[in-house]
């Protein structure tokens, strides 16, 4: 442990899986007060216990929840200094426009935009009062990149995710709290592994566009929530923060 965040106090959401849970363990090492928000209550206390973090079963949907989440972080811990908000869905059903029937595109909304909105405007007035904060938004590479394999719900509410951060990191800048959007490229994490699993090619096509030539493993997106999470990052608000392997800057990649 080096102490990046010594005695912060971090939100993160959807931290039972993949990134978010590659960003507790990667958060506790570094000091931090770790509290999870999940649905998942099975793995949840568990993971909690290893890390010495604090599980709280949350649905980042529901208001109520996502309040009760970040007041049980003050409340314990006497302050909310980072938030992760990065639970998300990608669902099967969520695929071409003209096969996306309104539920789906509701339901992903709801997870992946509405539930942003939510952290953000419970985790805001902790850290306006203490004048200092770092919110982390996960959006995705495909925020600010189209898709011939499209999932059109997921990518606008990516979109959503990029451009709600970057207007809260302006408008909150001279206060002190800054905002941040993660925008991952293909991780190796259960949401990518169930989407590639029953279509290999799909996952194959993928690959093509990534110059450095496979996904990304999940810890080094949790080193890039810890940099943006530190004060290491002190002078980067409102940005689109691509984790991607080189795919947004490519043209033509490597054979
Ligand atoms: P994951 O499926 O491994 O983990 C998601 C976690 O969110 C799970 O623990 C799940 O229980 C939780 N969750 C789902 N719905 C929830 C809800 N309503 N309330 C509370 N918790 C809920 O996913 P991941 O791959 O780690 O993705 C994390 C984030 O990164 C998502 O926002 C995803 O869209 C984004 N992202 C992932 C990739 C990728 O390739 N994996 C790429 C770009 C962006």
């Amino acid at each position: 442990m080096t102490g990046r965040i010594d005695k912060k106090v971090a939100v993160v959401t959807g931290g039972c899986s993949g990134i978010g849970l590659a960003t507790v363990q990667r958060f506790a090492q570094e000091g931090a007060e770790v509290v999870i928000g999940d649905l998942d209550e099975v793995n949840g206390p568990g993971i909690a216990q290893e890390v010495g973090a604090t599980f709280v079963r949350c649905d980042v949907t529901t208001k109520d929840d996502v309040d009760a989440l970040f007041r049980k972080a003050f409340d314990t811990f006497g302050s909310v200094d980072i938030a992760f908000n990065n639970a998300g869905i990608s669902p099967p059903d969520d695929q071409s426009i003209l096969d996306t029937d309104l539920e789906a595109w509701q339901r992903v909304q709801d997870v992946n935009l509405t539930s942003v909105y939510l952290c953000c405007k419970a985790a805001l007035p902790y850290m306006l009062e203490q004048g200092h904060g770092s919110i982390i938004n996960t959006a995705s590479f495909v925020a600010v990149m189209g898709a011939a394999t499209s999932q059109i719900s997921y990518s606008a509410s990516k979109g959503g995710v990029l451009s709600m951060s970057r207007e809260l990191g302006v408008q909150f800048a001279r206060q002190g709290v800054r905002v941040n959007a993660l925008c991952p490229g293909p991780v190796n994490t259960p949401l990518l592994r169930e989407l590639f699993a029953k279509d290999p090619e799909l996952a194959e096509r993928r690959l093509i566009h990534v110059p450095v030539g496979r996904f990304a493993e999940p810890v080094e997106m949790a080193n890039a929530v810890l940099f943006l999470a530190s004060d290491e990052s002190s002078f980067i608000t409102a940005n689109t923060f691509m984790v991607d392997g080189g795919i947004s800057g490519a043209y033509v990649t490597p054979l």
